[in-house]
């Protein structure tokens, strides 16, 4: 592609602007390493990897494979779930004596349902600098494609296994008005959906975040009324590494006028629109003029 080359020339003056940045010794830098697209990476983060004495990773094959595709090679220290407390003493003297290492993952956002947060927690209390090279995340990327209005989320991550500890979970979930943001696997998403289905009302919107940034990338948006349905018309759906958002609790407000909507729209199959609007207004205690002006609309709309 034509495009390619005045790119390439600011790619490489960008890597050696970056590359004269400073980076000091015995510090713990924490790279976030794409979730598919080996693009996915920043300039900084590619200098950070090429400079280190050491990459600490979950799984050492993953990353010299991610490196070999950067061209490079690197001293790999295996650094995952289960040794991360002996593996983060080891680092600490490497550190003390002026190292750099490189902490990554799999893939994402080192901590981030990933592990390395007791490495980085022993690190830092040992009095060692840590630094983060930001990168790709797949819960932020997700937010950032779902249309949510998500001026707060909470992060979930992975519910646990077990079905009993999950729903105590998703019950202490029912009253957040944030987003919520789930991990999935593709052999447990349509048990976690029919969970969340389960938990939930019906008409809040869930959005399927599947494959980004890879080849079948999928964001679907629909009801949770609808989910497990659409999961289940095509078995490609159920494939692949998923994002899951659930919208959050409506607003009492909101949850009222609803209600009230639901309540005129079945008093106008059989009333007037002013016997609508005052029987609407005994029930749900709302300003009969307001439910009065809503019903002329409803009644207006449904002639349309
Ligand atoms: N540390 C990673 C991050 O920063 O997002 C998360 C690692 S966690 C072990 C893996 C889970 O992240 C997957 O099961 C899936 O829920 C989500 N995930 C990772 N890559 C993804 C992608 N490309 N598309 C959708 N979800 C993804």
């Amino acid at each position: 592609m034509t495009l390619a080359t005045p790119i390439q020339a600011s790619l490489q003056s960008l890597m050696t602007e970056v590359a004269l940045q400073t980076y000091p010794a015995s510090t713990l830098y924490v790279v976030a390493t794409p979730i598919g697209n080996i693009g996915d990476i920043s300039v900084r983060a590619l200098n950070v990897l090429a400079i280190v004495d050491a990459v600490a990773c979950e799984d050492t094959r993953n990353t010299a494979h991610l490196l070999t595709r950067y061209g490079l090679s690197k001293n790999l220290i295996a650094a995952h779930q289960h040794n991360e407390r002996e593996v983060a003493e080891k680092l600490i003297l490497r550190l003390r004596a002026g190292e750099r290492i490189a902490l990554v993952s799999d893939a994402g956002t080192p901590g981030i349902s990933d592990p390395g947060a007791r490495i980085v927690d022993a690190v830092r209390s040992a009095g060692l600098r840590v630094t983060p090279l930001p990168g790709a995340s797949a819960a932020i990327s997700a937010l950032s494609a779902s249309g949510l209005l998500h001026d707060q989320f909470h992060f979930v991550g992975f519910l646990p296994a077990k079905s009993k500890q999950r729903e105590t979970v998703l019950l202490n979930l029912r009253g957040l008005a944030a987003t919520i943001v789930f991990y999935e696997a593709p052999h447990r998403i349509v048990e976690t959906v029919a969970a969340l289905a389960d938990a939930f009302e019906p008409t809040r919107t869930v959005v399927f975040a599947r494959e980004l940034s890879k080849l079948f990338e999928e964001i679907h948006r629909c009801t949770l009324a609808e989910a497990s349905a659409w999961l289940a018309a095509d078995p490609h759906r159920q494939k692949g590494e998923f994002v899951i958002l659930l919208e959050g609790a409506p607003a009492i407000g909101d949850a009222d006028a609803a209600q009230a909507e639901r309540i005129l729209t079945i008093l106008l199959g059989a009333c007037s629109v002013k016997q609508a609007a005052t029987l609407a207004a005994q029930i749900t205690g709302q300003k009969k003029n307001a439910l009065y002006e809503r019903a002329l609309q409803l009644q207006q709309h449904s002639e349309d």
